[in-house]
């Protein structure tokens, strides 16, 4: 910690040497008087009780403020660098744990991060082929390969006799090869390394394997180094499917380099807390090699690290510096803990994952404060159509659809736009919640978008809400791809002269020639099949409208603040009463028969049910072949005494119109569809949901299917039918589903499974990429990351402060472009 009354000093004494060094120092030549004023400063500092580091940083700092105006345009320069490289020191703590990194300066900076982008080709011990190699991992500078981190840390402080092997532990030996082959216990296989020294012997056991590879990869009197958890069996020590190296290999590397001297290598390879990098095809069994790399890679490059994160900041959160953070995390010190390294949770990783985190959440908040900067509507809204609409209803709204409804009217008000997500399950009620605020913005005058991601999704909504906006005396449209021109020319005529209130659609919506009279409020229905350019298209077919975003992806609300850090969250966390409810059961093969009496007995209530295909990416064509095939089947030999539909994405409109018509008007008994259902259909009637091929989805992709049902009053059941063998991932989230129907619950098992990649589809959100950081492990990192950053950019909200310099050097670079940055230059 710095002692307040040293900050103070440091603060004043920082401002004009910061406004000196500004623009390249094209101000150095104006400053005056800077010997005498910093010499004050140094003054007052002496009284100070410092520790013995501080007090002889301050000394070597009047050392360069001496004699400072005698000297010319480039002997100033040269203190003034120096002067701020000290400043920085003397903020760095004093504890020995927090080692610290001077700050570099502005042109320092620029350099390392032009070397840091140097080829990986020119690290020794990589050619040409190599680097080929580690293309493929996506390694192609030098920074590359610093986060290229260790994937296993092993521990060779102490290497092992095989009689000083503890069964039960991890732990790493070293033996000669005495034997190798392939054992057969009845069917099953398995290849065994029977590895010997002089204190005994111990099997090294593999059941999956390739076993060409194997058999050409050991030979007798070859020397290895096994790393695994030692089992006991049979009177014999074993690993199973242990780590390991082979000594001898690698003695020549392939690519030209011939190896350091021995000494040297060793220890790189023993007595330390050995790094065991990820291998590909290529690299195969060369850790020796990767290690060698990597090390010099570190060793020239880890301390051109630097990404400007403030002194205080990285007190307050116990972070070494960046530089040293690569180095760690790639040669641990002696003395570090090993279980900690491998759980991703060492001193070294921490920072690791916080520098990417902070510049992701400093992004977001920069991006927010732009927001809140921008002038947007203030809607004066007197109730006027909400009222009316209110009295048709057939329903009063939740208790949570008043409270989000009261959130988003509040925004509206606000003379800034609105970015708001609405977050509610299933069938918790968002179209209603969505029209009430649209008839918000009518009153002012303005139009309303609302936007879906398929053609089912928004011809549902069209056939919701257009009755109910007629009945008010507005116009609304239906947009999609598939309307004819001429149609198409009249809707946007109509909707360029205002004459269409409510416009909803697809991406039609946001293409070129759409154009509003007056955009007041875009909505955009289940928002994460949508990135963030595509929100941000259609909210410039307005003058800074409203934006609200639903999502029944239900995101763990800690997740959903920090991902849509430039987002209000608002959730429906309540389903509308009078629910059934869902029973899910998972069904294999073998027990078709019984989801067809359950269905044949449901439809004889009057029920009706609907039969889903999954939609595999490579292979869409089949699936459909699948689900129409299917069809046919079902109504020939299983049910000819009913009504069997289909549904597909290639249907054209009108066709599907008419099916969901005639499938809400119950003259479909059972509705077949590959997955365009996922999203939004509503039909209260239907109390069975049948998922063939189960195993194939994800978990929220299930829940949003299951969602379909239940909507009525009675009890509905989900069937799962799963095909053999299914994976032990999918089993798990077959299970997950039979326990619950609540969909936090469920998002916090898919995070846990998958990460929240596919969850949030971020890979097409814009939001910069992770190397280090995993966020189904790292949320309170995550947090605190997000506090830090949002605190920097609300005290400097567009990082004009000279000590922001770097962080926004830094921002830029990790954001490329998808930040608009406009506001901070
Ligand atoms: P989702 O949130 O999944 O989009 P919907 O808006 O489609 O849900 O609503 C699902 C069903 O619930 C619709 O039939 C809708 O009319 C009905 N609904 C919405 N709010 C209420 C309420 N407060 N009371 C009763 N039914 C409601
Ligand atoms: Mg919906």
């Amino acid at each position: 910690m710095i002692p307040s009354e040293l900050e103070e000093i440091l603060a004043a004494i920082e401002k004009p040497i910061h406004f000196a060094s500004g623009h390249d120092f094209a101000n150095l030549k104006t400053v005056k008087g800077l010997e005498p004023y910093l010499a004050h400063w140094l003054d007052k500092a002496t009284a100070l009780a410092l520790s013995p580091r501080r007090e002889d940083l301050l000394q070597r700092l009047r050392v360069q403020v001496q004699g400072f105006e005698g000297l010319d345009l480039d002997g100033k320069k040269a203190r003034v660098v120096e002067v701020q490289k000290i400043i920085q020191d003397l903020k760095c703590g004093d504890g020995v744990s927090l080692p610290c990194q001077p700050w570099p300066t502005q042109a320092e900076f620029h350099q390392s991060r032009k070397e840091l982008q140097t080829s990986i080709q020119f690290i020794k011990g990589v050619g040409p082929r190599l680097s080929e190699v580690l293309k493929k991992k996506n390694i192609l500078t030098v920074e590359d390969a610093l986060y290229f981190l260790p994937r296993l840390y092993q521990d060779r402080r102490q290497i092992k006799t095989i009689s000083q092997l503890a069964v039960g532990k991890i732990e790493t030996v070293m033996g000669t090869v005495l034997k190798a082959d392939m054992t057969f216990y009845g069917r099953r296989r398995t290849f065994e390394l029977t590895v010997g020294d002089e204190t005994g012997t111990l099997i090294a056991k593999w059941f999956n394997f390739n076993p060409r590879f194997m058999k050409g990869r050991f030979k007798k009197g070859m020397r290895l180094i096994l790393f695994g958890e030692v089992k006991f069996y049979q009177f014999q020590k074993e690993i199973h499917h242990p780590e390991l190296e082979i000594l001898e290999e690698e003695s020549e590397s392939p690519d030209g380099n011939a190896a350091p001297p021995p000494g040297k290598e060793e220890s790189l390879h023993f007595g330390r807390v050995v790094p065991v990098y990820s291998e590909t095809e290529g690299l195969y069994q060369r850790q020796r090699l990767i290690r060698r790399i990597m090390k010099n890679a570190v060793d020239l490059f880890a301390g051109k690290e630097f990404s400007g994160i403030p002194e205080e900041v990285c007190g307050r959160q116990s972070l070494i510096p960046l530089s040293e953070a690569f180095r760690r995390a790639h040669y641990p010190d002696a003395d570090e803990d090993l279980s900690l390294l491998n759980e991703g949770k060492s001193s070294a990783h921490r920072r690791l994952i916080f520098d990417e985190f902070f510049f992701l959440e400093l992004g977001l908040a920069l991006r927010r404060s732009g927001t809140l900067m921008e002038k947007g509507i203030p809607f004066p809204i007197s109730h006027r159509h909400t009222r009316r609409l209110r009295e048709i209803l057939p329903f009063s709204l939740t208790p949570a659809q008043e409270r989000v409804l009261a959130e988003i009217e509040s925004d509206m008000r606000r003379p800034h736009p609105m970015n708001r997500l609405l977050q509610g399950d299933v069938g918790s009620g968002k179209t209603i919640v969505a029209l009430l605020s649209g008839l918000m913005a009518i009153e002012g005058g303005y139009q309303v978008a609302i936007m879906a991601p398929t053609e089912i999704l928004a011809e549902q909504h069209y056939l919701n809400i257009r009755p109910l906006v007629e009945k008010l005396g507005f116009q609304a449209a239906l947009l999609t791809s598939s309307l004819k021109k001429s149609e198409r020319d009249s809707f946007l005529l109509r909707i360029r002269k205002g004459e269409i209130h409510v416009v909803i659609g697809t991406h039609a919506l946001i293409q070129e020639g759409v154009e509003f009279q007056h955009l007041g409020l875009a909505i955009i229905d289940e928002q994460h099949k949508f990135g963030v350019l595509q929100r941000a298209t259609l909210k410039k077919k307005g003058l800074n409208p409203d934006v609200l975003v639903m999502t029944a992806t239900p995101i763990p609300r800690t997740l959903a603040m920090t991902l849509y850090g430039d987002l209000e969250v608002s959730v429906i966390d309540q389903l509308p009463p009078g629910r059934g409810s869902i029973t899910t059961r998972v069904f294999n093969e073998k027990e078709r028969f019984r989801v067809y009496r359950i269905l044949r007995e449901e439809i004889a209530k009057g029920k009706q049910a609907y039969i889903v295909y999954p939609l595999v990416e490579e292979s869409e064509r089949l699936d459909l072949k699948d689900a129409t095939q299917m069809a046919k089947n079902l109504q020939r030999d299983i049910f000819p005494e009913f009504k069997i539909g289909l549904i597909h994405g290639r249907l054209k409109s009108e066709e599907k119109e008419a099916i969901m018509a005639d499938f809400k008007a119950r003259r479909i008994h059972i509705l077949v569809s590959t997955i365009v259902i996922e999203v939004g259909i509503d039909v209260p009637n239907a109390s069975v949901m049948v998922i063939e091929h189960a195993e194939r989805f994800g978990l929220s992709q299930l829940h949003q299917l299951r969602g379909r049902v239940g909507r009525g009053k009675d009890p509905s059941q989900c069937l799962l039918i799963a095909q053999f063998p299914k994976s032990e991932e999918a089993e798990r989230r077959l299970r997950v589903m039979e326990q619950t129907t609540d969909g936090f619950k469920i998002a916090e098992e898919d995070l846990a499974i998958r990460g929240p990649g596919e969850l949030m589809g971020t890979q097409q959100s814009g939001l910069p990429d992770f190397r280090v950081a995993n966020f189904a492990r790292d949320i309170p990192l995550l947090n605190e990351a997000r506090k830090e950053a949002f605190g920097i950019i609300s005290s400097d909200p567009i990082l004009s402060q000279p000590e922001h310099y770097f962080l926004k050097e830094t921002l830029k670079e990790r954001w490329k472009g998808r930040l608009e940055l406009a506001t901070i230059g």
